[in-house]
């Protein structure tokens, strides 16, 4: 790949690697290549689809429907544009992250112009019914926005099949390059650009592409979904022992989320009477990298939203632990993992 960056060098070279980049993703998902967009990350992407949609839909109606356990990309996004006059609902999930279809068809009111759930949790790690969420936005002719940013590699999506509207994706989240997403956006909806300048991206996203990232974007892609059910089956299996292993090994745990309508590589344990701050600490120290609640709110103390919303007491919150499983991580890895975790827990209780 290295070497083919270096002979892009021209103007048509350059469009025709973004082409190409640009049919990989539409064929992972199953659209059309012109309903990509390329972005700069996932949460432009999220942006770019809300705010798209709202600012174009004004005379419909200002009401939109999203989840308490959004990633900040979409919550922040909703509560600015509650400041700018949209309704905005927030979906409870219940003790395993999981929304109610039933209080989402409830919450839909005339005024509804968009739907916006995520398709996989980025801390639980849990699954949304995507396919039945697809349907009733069908139903009531609402616009379907999901934040795909966790799912893309694994999970696979069918735009069609799912009936989704518009869909964001992060290149580095599935070992893509940092500094690149794309948003997917069926053909004939209309959204409103958020940036001004020139008429890249078909006029909805100003700003010279960056080339080397959508080239990236576009390997990546393809490379998570060329080795998928291996990749799913590595990861599910190394996810499940090491649940199992800390639940059966450590007393006063608790599993959050899903147990198997969850992210392949996820497994996100509270350990009571620990502070997961001490415990990422003690684990650095062996080498060992996770995530707390939420990295997104690393040296924040308030405990994470996504647990709140699962009703996890704060307490059990703060003692929240997220491992992420990938590709390069062996069964002595988890083991490694596991003999660590049970000494520093201990002592940590003590
Ligand atoms: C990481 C993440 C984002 C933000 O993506 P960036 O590319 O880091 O901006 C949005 N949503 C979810 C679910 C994520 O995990």
């Amino acid at each position: 790949m290295g070497m083919h960056l270096l002979c892009i060098v021209n103007g048509r070279e350059t469009k025709k690697a973004t082409h190409l980049a640009r049919e990989k993703v539409a064929k992972l998902i199953n659209c059309k290549p012109k309903e990509i967009y390329f972005t700069s990350c996932g949460s432009e992407s999220d942006n770019l689809a809300i705010k798209g949609v709202c600012y174009k839909n004004k005379q419909k109606g200002n009401h939109i429907i999203t989840t308490k356990i959004e990633h900040p990309a979409v919550l922040h996004t909703c509560q600015t544009l509650e400041k700018q006059g949209v309704e905005v609902t927030y979906l409870n999930v219940d003790s395993n992250g999981c929304i109610s279809i039933y209080e989402l068809e409830n919450a839909i009111k005339q005024n509804t112009i968009l739907i916006s759930i995520m398709t996989a949790n980025n801390e639980i790690g849990t699954i949304q019914p995507i396919k039945e969420i697809g349907k009733i936005a069908k139903k009531h002719n609402i616009l379907f926005h999901t934040d795909s940013v966790q799912a893309i590699g694994n999970i696979k999506i069918d735009v069609e099949e799912m009936n989704i509207d518009l869909l964001s994706m992060s290149a580095h989240k599935f070992y893509g390059p940092k500094g690149v997403g794309a948003l997917y956006v069926k053909e004939g909806i209309e959204f409103e650009k958020l940036q001004d300048g020139g008429h890249q991206e078909r006029d909805k996203r100003a700003g010279t592409e960056n080339v080397a990232g959508i080239v990236g974007l576009g390997e990546a892609i393809e490379l998570a979904y060329k080795n998928f059910d291996n990749y799913n089956e590595k990861l599910k299996s190394l996810r499940d022992y090491y649940i199992s292993q800390i639940e059966e090994k450590i007393p006063n745990v608790k599993l959050n989320g899903d147990r198997t309508n969850r992210l392949p590589g996820n497994a996100n344990i509270s350990f009571e009477g620990v502070n997961s701050e001490e415990l990422l600490f003690k684990l650095d120290e062996k080498g060992i990298c996770a995530s707390g609640g939420s990295a997104c709110s690393t040296g924040n103390p308030s405990p994470s939203h996504v647990l709140m919303a699962l009703g996890v007491s704060s307490k059990m919150a703060k003692g929240a632990l997220r491992v992420t499983f990938g590709l390069e991580n062996t069964k002595e890895d988890v083991d490694y993992l596991i003999e660590n975790l049970i000494q520093i827990v201990s002592d940590l209780r003590k």
